[in-house]
């Protein structure tokens, strides 16, 4: 048994009350590590420490920062195996999936300590002669780091990696599900040299911890990655306190198929987007809508692909699909199976438990058809591997459906007609639209939403301005 401690002020330590929480590796349900179980009192303990380590950390330059976060990432890179192998005894992802994110994680390291140096300020003239105006950006000070257990090192490293080259100090709090990967990171930047208090990571209770966050005078910032519901608790906090926020939250994503494209190899691609992290992903493709001509056709295809689709264990050879994260998750996906079938949705494949495995929170890659606007299915954020698909037969019909919801991170819109692909994306209400691609993402691109799917960008520039504050400076009596 593995025994996890918390990571403040530079040294690994039990939680406070000397609480600890069991972590289960969802593919075998079986115990794998004794979790420091910490609460409002290790984070408070944790904002004094990154307070403390702000007066000096803030001062350094953006070139001094640099070296540091490139020589974790380079750490990373040296480790992946490791670091990755833990990630799958957590998470349950694939072992390739999890490699795979541990060196974007380290690529966004790499990009944001580049970043870090082009935080140019400006001089604006001014009515008078007597007088000259400028403005610097400058670090926010002390920021917590709240995210989800989709990507254990993906969600962190976008805002450790920012937040860290705009020259604040962490208080990070990675999802209870997967520590591992938060202090795999933690230790990738002390190796590199990071002072002590500048990066804390705690385990433990989420919502005392929040609590603690938002009560906090010098935490000047939460960014958080989860739930809408989660970020609807952090707004309400953040009213009494003025804490600043970034939010990024749930996704419902349409994607519009129009009757032009290539069915054959979108069947193949759409298959393999969807199910990529088990469907386990806030820009997942979820709602597919096809154009009535196509329907059947593309529903037959897709459902051959998704039935080929290789579940198990993300240690074996060949597996494309991993556990849910907990058997709640899998619960929540089952439910909404069933709403589906009692609103007369068709299960064309999958759902049910793969006959090859007895243990573990798996489920087969199910595709519904025969749905309704009206389901449960379109409105509900899935967060598994369930695909429903709809019919619709204008553009002006599935610009209604696909902005009826109350998120608006991503969509996907697959057509060969410019016109109609450019049309469609402007009057879709989403903050990051794909036509004719799957990842309508990257390092050096803002990733945000519309409506409840949250507030602010993490990656590209934007991502870097989050946590930097811009002061004017004037000069007068020249
Ligand atoms: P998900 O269901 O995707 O895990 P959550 O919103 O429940 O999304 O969790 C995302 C992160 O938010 C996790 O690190 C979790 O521990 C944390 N969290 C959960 N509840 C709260 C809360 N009340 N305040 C602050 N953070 C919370």
């Amino acid at each position: 048994m593995i025994e996890v401690k918390q990571f403040i002020n530079g040294k690994m330590v039990n939680a406070i009350s000397n609480g600890t929480m069991q972590l289960i590796n969802p593919a075998t349900e079986e115990v794998i590590a004794d979790i420091s179980f910490g609460n409002g009192d290790d984070c408070t303990v944790a904002i004094d420490a990154a307070t403390e380590a702000f007066k000096t950390w803030g001062k350094t330059t953006p070139y001094y920062r640099a070296e540091i976060l490139k020589k974790a990432a380079q750490f990373m890179r040296d480790n992946v195996l490791e670091f990755a192998t833990d990630m799958v005894h957590e998470s349950g992802k694939p072992l390739a999936e999890a490699k795979g994110e541990w060196m974007v994680a380290a690529n966004l390291f790499d990009w944001f300590a580049e970043e870090g140096k082009r935080a140019n300020g400006k001089t604006i003239p001014t009515n008078r002669i007597d007088k000259r105006s400028f403005t610097t950006w400058q670090p926010m000070g002390v920021v917590g780091v709240i995210t989800a257990w989709n990507f254990p090192a993906y969600n962190p490293a976008r805002a450790w990696a920012a937040a860290l080259a705009a020259g604040c100090t962490v208080v990070a709090k990675p999802s209870e599900h997967t520590p591992f990967t938060g202090l795999h990171m933690a230790k990738a930047l002390t190796q590199a040299g990071l002072p002590e208090g500048v990066l804390n990571v705690l385990t433990g209770d989420a919502a005392s911890i929040g609590d603690a966050m938002l009560k906090h005078p010098q935490l000047k910032k939460i960014s958080f990655t989860g739930s809408t519901r989660v970020g609807k608790i952090l707004m309400d906090g953040a009213s009494a306190t003025h804490t600043k926020l970034s939010l990024e939250l749930g996704g419902n994503a349409p994607v519009i198929i129009y009757d032009d494209i290539d069915v054959v190899a979108l069947s193949k691609s759409a298959a393999l987007a969807k199910f990529r992290n088990n469907g386990q992903v806030c820009i997942a493709p979820q709602r597919f809508y096809i154009q009535e001509n196509i329907y059947n056709q593309f529903a037959e295809l897709l459902s051959k692909e998704v039935a080929k689709l290789k579940v198990g264990n993300g240690f074996d050879d060949g597996v494309q699909l991993g556990p849910l994260i907990t058997l709640k998750q899998k619960q929540h996906v089952a439910d909404l199976l069933q709403m589906a079938e009692k609103e007369n949705g068709q299960v064309l494949t999958g759902g049910k438990m793969p006959g090859h495995l007895d243990k573990g929170y798996f489920l087969q890659p199910a595709v519904v058809a025969n749905l309704k606007q009206s389901s449960a299915l379109a409105h509900n954020e899935i967060f598994g591997p369930v695909l429903p698909i709809f019919s619709f037969n204008t553009m002006e019909e599935v610009i209604e459906k696909a902005n009826d919801t109350p998120y608006g991170l991503s969509a996907y819109i697959f057509t060969n007609n410019i016109k109609i692909a450019l049309n469609t994306a402007q009057q879709i209400a989403f903050g990051m639209v794909g036509i004719n691609e799957w990842t309508p993402h990257g390092t050096e691109l803002p990733f945000g939403g519309f409506n409840q799917s949250g507030q602010g960008h993490e990656s590209g520039s934007e991502g870097l301005y989050e946590y930097l504050e811009l002061k004017l400076v004037s000069i007068g009596g020249l």
